[in-house]
């Protein structure tokens, strides 16, 4: 090893666990655009916001102005549960590389639903309750999200539906059965459940189910129930400010040692997790206080950012969200059946993309078989085991790590481990058995999602 003085864990007290929330936007000059109503085609208002989201997030999610929330104590009661998380130094992985640069990674999978989901799902519930709701709808894709909400739901006492894109569904018993242990209804998506279900099956029989499907159907049912509200898991701004915990831990822990970083690396879903970790450190480059590298990771197989084009765009396959301009690749844009479910999503959130398209942030996009070259290297040394979603994260944080072993330059790269891969074994399993798929779409299938962009004046 290395050096001696930075310890394998750093660990935050409990006393030290962050007693706010950063909102990015309210250091932004560009401001992300603002969403949408799909019926008036103009900003949306808190009013009409607040008939599908909790009134307390729809003010949060149009809120640009103020920098910190309050963590109501409720919920740092709950997250005293599961954090802070400590921020590990990838010690075994540098030698196994023969790097000199310094690897960190922040690791959110050691709760039971096995990802920084519940970060933002135990924020949303709260809120839910407080409004003297009875219950929620969402969707979910690979499950993860579905189990933090049911976990928070069960918590507060409120009733939790999930619609679960229908692949995930059946290929993740498990996660299904996480999710009814902690009493949701779990129905697979699309279904006959809903309107827009039965649309979409219509048109696409047989389909794997997306998760911009499973969207619409969970925000249908949510209007439909009387003391029902919709909340989202990702993308929207309101989860990368309950997200930004994850960031504002990561940014006291390294501060503690005097560390700074150079590099910091997500993988990009919907963009909550890679928006809640580089937080505290965009505000620090948007204000010139310091400089930083930030690398979104996204999946070949879904390259919203890498391919996607920058237009407002609806947020669902059904057209019934807000629309939100962002990178997408298509409201109807269907993604191969990838491993990683959590990253098959056609948009992006608009902070993001807004920080992308000026500059701030890079993006890449890395091929399914060498993602989980990198997720079981990174498991053989540092001992965890991996969501493939965080491994598109382990993918380039090595990538870089090996740049620097060529220049010989001592870079500090951070990077977020969002989640455990025990319920992903069936994907370990093909790769194992050499029979992964790196399908990437063609130029043209991209073009005919992107032509059914909606058309605003
Ligand atoms: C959902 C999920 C992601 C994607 O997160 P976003 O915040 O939507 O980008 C990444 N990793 C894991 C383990 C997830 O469950």
């Amino acid at each position: 090893m290395k050096e001696q003085n930075i310890p394998y864990k750093i660990y935050l007290s409990e006393d030290e666990l962050p007693k706010q929330w950063y909102n990015l936007r309210a250091d932004m000059k560009n401001k992300p655009a603002p969403l949408l109503s799909g019926k008036t085609m103009k900003p949306i208002t808190l009013e009409e916001l607040s008939e599908v989201f909790c009134t307390e997030l729809a003010k949060q999610e149009l809120d640009e102005t103020t920098a910190y929330f309050d963590i109501p104590e409720e919920i740092l009661k709950f997250y005293k549960m599961y954090r802070p998380a400590p921020l590990t130094r990838a010690y075994f992985l540098e030698e196994k590389l023969q790097t000199p640069a310094k690897i960190y990674y922040k690791f959110e999978g050691n709760n039971t639903s096995g990802s920084h989901k519940l970060n933002s799902a135990i924020a949303q519930a709260y809120y839910a309750k407080k409004q003297g709701l009875k219950g929620v709808t969402t969707e979910t894709g690979a499950g993860q999200w579905g189990t933090a909400l049911s976990m928070a739901c069960s918590y507060f006492d409120m009733d939790c539906q999930v619609y679960m894109v229908k692949v995930s569904y059946e290929q993740k018993p498990f996660r299904r059965e996480v999710m009814r242990t902690y009493g949701a209804n779990v129905t697979p998506s699309p279904s006959t459940t809903t309107e827009v279900g039965k649309r979409i099956l219509a048109a696409h029989p047989g389909t794997n189910g997306s998760l911009g499907c499973a969207i619409s159907e969970a925000v249908e049912a949510a209007m439909k129930q009387e003391g029902y509200r919709y909340v989202l898991g990702s993308v929207l701004n309101q989860v990368m400010l309950h997200q930004s915990i994850i960031g504002l831990e990561t940014k006291a822990a390294l501060d503690k040692y005097g560390i700074t970083p150079d590099i910091i690396i997500g993988c990009a879903g919907g963009g909550s997790n890679l928006g809640g970790l580089i937080a505290p450190f965009m505000g620090e480059k948007i204000r010139g206080e310091k400089d930083y590298r930030f690398i979104a990771v996204e999946p070949a197989s879904c390259p919203s950012l890498t391919r996607g084009t920058y237009a407002y765009d609806y947020c669902d396959t059904g057209m019934i969200c807000p629309l939100s301009k962002m990178y997408t690749l298509g409201s109807n844009f269907m993604p191969s059946a990838s491993h990683a479910g959590g990253l098959r999503y056609h948009g992006m959130s608009s902070t993001l993309s807004q920080l992308y398209d000026d500059g701030l942030m890079e993006a890449v996009s890395v091929e399914q078989t060498k993602v989980f070259e990198a997720a079981e290297m990174f498991a053989r040394v540092e001992g965890t085991l991996p969501a493939p979603e965080s491994s598109h994260a382990i993918r380039v944080a090595i990538d870089e790590a090996l740049k620097c072993k060529e220049t010989g330059e001592e870079k500090t790269i951070v990077f977020g481990l969002t989640g455990t891969g025990y319920f992903d074994m069936f994907a370990y399993e093909r790769f194992h058995n050499g029979e992964m798929s790196d399908y990437i779409p063609t130029d043209e299938e991209i073009k005919e999602a992107l032509k059914n962009l909606p058309k605003l004046d």
